[in-house]
């Protein structure tokens, strides 16, 4: 049984809306929005952080999402940021992609 919370998510445990997804991650809000739109992207494959994803298919699949919400939920202009490492400000060890958009408090 998985404790990643954002494994659990992706299993549907918490009946997280998904505003966007695909084969290789899902979309949903972040729940402490730091923007006026501030979505995660998450593989749902389980990788601690950017240091342990050694799949550049997959990388490059994660920002072809990032661009594909991004325009699915209407934003033109958005900024991306993966925190990596605790010090950096990781707090969920399951890689994810913010996408940030409007007044960023960041
Ligand atoms: P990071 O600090 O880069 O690890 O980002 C983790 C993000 O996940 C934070 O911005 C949290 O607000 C967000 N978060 C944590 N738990 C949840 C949850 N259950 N649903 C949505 N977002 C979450
Ligand atoms: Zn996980």
């Amino acid at each position: 049984m998985t404790e990643c919370i954002f494994c659990k998510i992706i299993n549907g445990d918490f009946n997280t809306e998904f505003v966007y997804e695909n084969e290789y991650a899902v979309v949903f809000r972040d729940i402490n929005p730091k923007a006026d739109t501030h979505l995660l992207v998450v593989p749902r494959k389980h990788v601690e952080s950017l240091n342990e994803l050694d799949d550049e298919v997959l990388l490059g699949k994660l920002m072809m999402t990032v661009r594909d919400s991004a325009k699915a939920a209407g934003l033109k202009s958005y900024r991306t940021v993966i925190n990596t490492g605790k010090e950096a400000g990781q707090e969920v060890f399951h890689m994810h992609i913010h996408i940030l958009a409007g007044s960023i408090k960041l």
